[in-house]
């Protein structure tokens, strides 16, 4: 458990590739679901999660690459990161220096938050008094609707499984009736300032994990943790005329925050199912209409499907080559800011492929009078 490497068992030199089936097959040997009440495979699961979040972005690798490359994660593989058991991990970019030159981190410190995750790295190491509260994080989800529904507009629950402060202890990970202690090694700071050879650094507070406090007497229905991990259905309204891939973002539905933080937002990325004679193109909608060559020849009247059910009878004017398309002002999708897009009706002309014998002698009657449009076509080459 040296580093993120070891946690996946894979070499520093690993591909995108490698790195993912590693972690794929872990996460199936660890996940909770088959592990269910074992608290190693639950750690370990999140140790892998937790290395897999970092190696799979190439960006946050590479500069936990650099880390490792400096020595911010301890000398050799001895010196490992261990979460939670008071090991290397917090380690503060701003009090990063060598050789007496300081280096300028730039956004290091949320790459270190990222990296280390929770409480440890979430807040600001060194910060004077109480940790501060922190906004849950966003969250998102995925609605499929029919495509009537996209046009009409519908409600529709979506189910959200999500960490959410706990219930019986509202998130204090302390047990009903009793409340969380400052902790005395760190008087609430969360952290311990040490030096280590030529970094100084600081950690988090080996005794409360960098949390600032106690629980002497944790919460028996979230173990201490302060939060539950529990599947919630909202109810979504989906406007009419919704289009594929549009996000409704439904404010504070998202994970609960933590110490008194808001709660994130809930993304909702709506799917519209196809349709089978209706294509959507912007707030208008584009329907396929076949005619015969007689009818495209010497006009018609059709009745062609409007969205929701309804018809409507349109012109087709005489000589209407394949492809033209029709404009029915007002029948396509509702447009969100009202009013409606067009229904665009194009015309395919059947050419018919099995002719009796007599289609084929009145066909070639009919030909002969049309003389060659190739003479007219090429009169200029
Ligand atoms: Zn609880
Ligand atoms: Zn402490």
């Amino acid at each position: 458990m040296a580093d993120f490497y070891q946690i996946l068992g894979v070499p520093k030199s690993a591909s995108q590739d490698e790195i993912k089936k590693a972690f794929r097959k872990l996460a199936r040997r660890y996940h909770p679901d088959k592990n269910p009440g074992d608290k190693a495979a639950e750690e370990k699961f999140k140790e892998i999660n937790q290395a897999y979040e970092t190696l799979s972005d190439p960006e946050k690798r590479k500069q936990y690459d650099e880390l490792s490359r400096l020595g911010a994660f301890g000398p050799g593989a001895g010196g490992g990161f261990r979460p939670g058991q008071g090991g290397f991990q917090g380690f503060d970019p701003r009090m990063f220096q060598q050789g007496g030159a300081t280096f300028d981190m730039g956004d290091l410190g949320d790459l270190l938050s990222g990296l280390f995750g929770g409480a440890a790295g979430a807040r600001r190491p060194g910060a004077r008094g109480r940790p501060a509260a922190e906004r849950g994080a966003d969250l998102q989800a995925e609605v499929t609707v029919s495509f009537e529904d996209s046009l009409r507009g519908a409600t529709v629950r979506v189910p959200v499984t999500k960490a959410d402060a706990c219930e019986d202890c509202h998130g204090t990970g302390a047990k009903a009736g009793t409340t969380p202690k400052i902790c005395p090694e760190c008087q609430g700071r969360g952290v311990v300032a040490q030096n280590q050879g030529v970094f100084a650094l600081s950690q988090p507070c080996p005794r409360c994990l960098g949390n600032g406090t106690i629980i002497e007497d944790p919460c028996p229905r979230c173990g201490g943790r302060g939060v539950r991990t529990r599947t919630r259905r909202y109810a979504v309204k989906i406007p009419a005329g919704v289009k594929d891939g549009t996000r409704i973002r439904i404010k504070g539905r998202g994970e609960a925050g933590s110490r008194g933080g808001p709660a994130g937002d809930l993304y909702v990325v709506v799917r519209v199912e196809p349709d089978h004679f209706f294509q959507r193109r912007g707030d208008d909608l584009v329907l396929e209409v076949p005619i015969t060559i007689s009818e495209a020849a010497l006009g018609t009247k059709v009745r062609v499907p409007t969205p929701g059910g309804g018809s409507v009878s349109l012109k087709v004017p005489p000589g209407s080559q394949d492809g033209r398309t029709l404009r029915v002002r007002g029948k396509g999708a509702p447009k969100l800011k009202g009013g409606r897009g067009d229904l665009l009706v194009r015309l395919r002309v059947v050419v018919p492929d099995k002719l009796t014998r007599e289609q084929k002698e009145l066909l070639q009657k009919l030909g002969e009078t049309l003389g060659d449009p190739r003479a007219a076509a090429f009169a200029r080459v």
